[in-house]
């Protein structure tokens, strides 16, 4: 029998969810092999979500080891924009795709505001990420001052545009971008529904004037700032809120695994 076309629209969905733990600087080498190894056990396995867990650097080994033959990748929470040389402290793109990472998220508030990473030094990241098959989960997101000072649009504006300043339309259906109002984060406040598929929306907007409408409509646009097993659902229900970024809620493998039988629920 030969598909008509509502039945192929219909059968294979334009995003597949994704849901991505930042797991941040949280826990040793052996309490995330235990972390993720009930995470991996109770995942669903009919793959209609993308899940990606990101541990900090020094659990991606074991945490590669004890995902092998999984479905669920790997991502870190960072890198160097350079391939190698005399940077203390940091990883290159290189060395991550080595411990087998498939994803890095990259301009996280938390890099911004403590360690001054500017939009431009995001951008070299994000290229260097691409250039070594690495997915960015780029994250931007306005602060409450400037959410108050009506500034919100205009900054993701910014952070959307120089961040993905270079990037070339064939491989742009990779980057993944997360909206993450930094007054959200970690704090128990969550965006309302409205709030944050508004700004989605302008995002695929943004994405749309960048590389054309059909590449924008494969791009996954994450929520993250305290998201819950009680909101989720309404959040991930919204047209243009494709998966969430989860901090805290990721750290316990309880409300992770809720988390991503929302974003599995989803139709
Ligand atoms: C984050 O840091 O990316 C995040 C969304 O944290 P939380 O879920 O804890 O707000």
């Amino acid at each position: 029998m030969t598909a008509t076309p509502f039945q192929t629209m219909t059968s294979i969905p334009m995003r597949k969810k994704l849901i991505a733990g930042n797991w941040k600087m949280n826990k040793t080498s052996a309490d995330a092999v235990l972390l993720v190894k009930d995470i991996d056990a109770a995942s669903p396995k009919d793959q209609n979500v993308e899940v990606v867990i990101c541990p900090p650097f020094t659990a991606l080994e074991s945490v590669a080891r004890a995902l092998e033959g999984s479905a669920v990748k790997l991502g870190a929470q960072n890198m160097h924009p350079e391939p190698s040389g005399a940077y203390t402290g940091e990883i290159s793109a290189a060395m991550l795709r080595a411990l087998f990472a498939s994803y890095v998220i990259l301009g996280h508030s938390e890099r911004r505001m403590y360690f001054k990473e500017t939009d431009a030094f995001i951008n070299q990241k994000v290229l260097a990420a691409f250039k070594s098959q690495l997915k960015p989960i780029l994250c931007v997101g306005e602060t409450l001052q400037e959410r108050e000072a009506g500034v919100t649009l205009k900054v993701i504006q910014t952070q959307v545009e120089r961040g993905l300043q270079g990037v070339a339309r064939d491989i742009a259906t990779s980057a993944v971008v997360a909206y993450e109002p930094v007054w959200a984060i970690g704090t128990g406040k969550v965006a309302t529904t409205a709030q944050a598929q508004e700004v989605h929306a302008f995002i695929r907007g943004l994405l749309t004037n960048l590389f054309g409408e059909a590449i924008a409509q494969k791009i996954r646009i994450l929520y993250g700032g305290s998201m819950k097993p009680a909101n989720a659902p309404e959040l991930l229900a919204q047209t243009d809120i494709d998966g969430g970024l989860i901090g805290g809620a990721s750290l316990e493998a309880r409300s992770f695994l809720e988390l991503i039988n929302a974003a599995a629920a989803v139709k």
